[in-house]
C-alpha cells in the first residue's frame, strides 16, 4: 500500500481525534536539532501551554516522549520504589492497566472497585486512604474512556493534599475537553496524550509534577527503575543546563506547539463548551434512536459517549459498515461490554454538531437496511 492511497476517515471513536490541517502542516516544518536555541524556545511554550491546559503552576511540567501509557508508567515508574503500597482505584480498563503497571514495578496494590460505567464512590476511595495512610500514591482516572464516565475528584484531591500520599491522576482523556484543574484538585502528578482532545496525533504524552512529587522524587533511595522516563535526569534538559538525555520527537512537538496555540486562542472555557455542546447533542440523537447511555448519569463525559445498542442489532458489521461505507470510526466495547456498546468520541477537532449530524444520520441509514 502507498501511502498516497490511504483515504481519510472521519475519527469518533475513543481516539485518535481529527487533527486540523493546521496542525497537519505544523508536523512537516523544518527539523530542527533538539539542542537548537530555536527549539528550546519552543519547548518553553509548550511547557506554558501545557500548564494552561492542565490547570498548574508546577514547574516540571513536559511532553513525555510516547504515547498516553508512557506518560502512566512515567508517573507511576518515578514515584513508586518496590516494596511500596499503592492505592488504585478503579472502575474500567485504564484503572486496571494503573493497578497492572504498578504491581509489575513491585508495589503492593490495594484496589478499590466500583461496577463498570459507574463513579468511584469518594467516600469509599477516602476509606482506603484511611486504613493505608502510609500509601505512597493514590492512582485514579478523571475520564475513563473504556466506560464514558467522569470521576469527581474534588473530595479525594482534598483528602488526599492532608497526607504524605501522592495523588496520581490519568487525564488522557480530559486534557482539552474537560477541566482537570491540576492545581485546584491537589493532583501531584498527572499525565495526558495528545490525540485524544488535544486534536494532535498520537506519539507525546503531556506529564506534570508538583513540588510535594518532586520532593518524594529527590528522596527516592533507589534509582528509578526506568532510565527513560527518569524526570530527575530529564530535568537536566528540560532546565538550564539542556543537557541531552534523549532526542525529543521535534515535529511531534511542532504539532503539540499548535495545538496548544490554538486551544489558547479558542480559550479553555470556548472549548469546554463546545464539547459539552456536542457531547449533549450526540446522546440525544442516540437515545432517540433506540440506543441506551452506559454511564452513570450525572457523570458522563461530554466528549466520549458510550451507549448500549438498540436490542438484537449486532454492533460489529454496522462498525464495519460505518467505517467501509461512510468513512466514520467509532470504538466498540471493551471487556464484559464488548459487543454491547458503541463508544464514540467528539474530541478537540472532532467536537462539533456538523460530525454529530453527519454520525446520526449514516446511523439511520445504517439501521434502516439492517432492518430492511
Ligand atoms: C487513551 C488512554 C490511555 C492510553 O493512552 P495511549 O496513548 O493509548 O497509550 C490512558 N488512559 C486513558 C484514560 C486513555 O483514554
Amino acid at each position: 500500500m502507498q501511502l498516497t492511497d490511504i483515504r481519510p476517515r472521519l475519527l469518533l471513536g475513543p481516539g485518535p481525534s481529527p487533527v486540523s490541517p493546521s496542525i497537519l502542516e505544523a508536523l512537516a516544518r523544518p527539523t530542527l536539532g533538539h539542542l537548537d536555541p530555536q527549539f528550546l524556545e519552543l519547548m518553553d511554550d509548550v511547557a506554558d501551554g501545557l500548564r494552561l491546559a492542565f490547570g498548574t503552576d508546577n514547574t516540571m511540567t513536559f511532553p513525555v516522549s510516547g504515547t498516553g501509557s508512557a506518560a502512566m508508567e512515567a508517573s507511576l515508574v518515578n514515584v513508586i520504589e518496590p516494596g511500596d503500597t499503592v492505592i488504585v482505584a478503579s472502575n474500567g480498563v485504564f484503572g486496571g492497566r494503573l493497578a497492572e503497571m504498578s504491581r509489575r514495578m513491585g508495589a503492593e496494590v490495594v484496589l478499590v472497585e466500583a461496577e463498570w460505567g459507574r463513579i468511584l464512590d469518594p467516600d469509599a476511595v477516602i476509606d482506603a486512604l484511611r486504613a493505608h495512610p502510609g500509601a505512597r500514591a493514590l492512582a485514579i482516572v478523571l475520564a475513563e474512556t473504556s466506560t464514558g464516565v467522569q470521576q469527581p475528584l474534588a473530595e479525594i484531591g482534598a483528602a488526599v493534599a492532608a497526607t504524605d500520599t501522592l495523588l496520581v491522576v490519568d487525564a488522557v482523556t480530559a486534557i482539552g475537553g474537560t477541566p482537570v484543574a491540576v492545581d485546584g484538585n491537589h493532583i501531584d502528578v498527572c499525565y495526558a496524550g495528545t490525540q485524544k482532545c488535544l486534536g494532535v496525533p498520537p506519539g507525546l504524552a503531556p506529564i506534570t509534577f508538583s513540588e510535594k512529587a518532586m520532593d518524594r522524587i529527590r528522596s527516592r533511595t533507589v534509582p528509578c527503575a526506568s532510565w527513560y522516563l527518569d524526570v530527575s535526569l530529564l530535568a537536566g534538559y528540560l532546565g538550564s543546563e539542556r543537557k541531552y538525555h534523549h532526542t525529543a520527537p521535534i515535529n511531534m512537538v511542532y504539532a503539540l506547539h499548535q495545538g496548544l496555540s490554538e486551544l489558547r486562542a479558542e480559550g479553555l472555557e470556548a472549548r469546554f463548551e463546545r464539547h459539552a455542546r456536542a457531547g449533549d447533542r450526540l446522546k440525544a440523537g442516540l437515545v432517540d434512536r433506540g440506543f441506551t447511555l452506559f454511564a452513570q448519569e450525572g457523570h458522563r463525559l461530554p466528549q466520549l459517549t458510550s451507549a448500549l445498542l438498540p436490542e438484537g442489532v449486532d454492533e460489529g458489521p454496522l462498525r464495519r459498515r460505518l467505517l467501509d461505507e461512510y468513512g466514520i470510526e467509532v470504538g466498540g466495547g471493551l471487556g464484559a461490554a464488548k459487543g454491547k456498546l458503541w463508544r464514540i468520541g467528539l474530541m478537540g477537532h472532532g467536537a462539533c454538531d456538523e460530525n454529530v449530524d453527519r454520525l446520526l444520520a449514516a446511523v439511520d441509514d445504517l439501521f434502516g437496511s439492517a432492518v430492511a
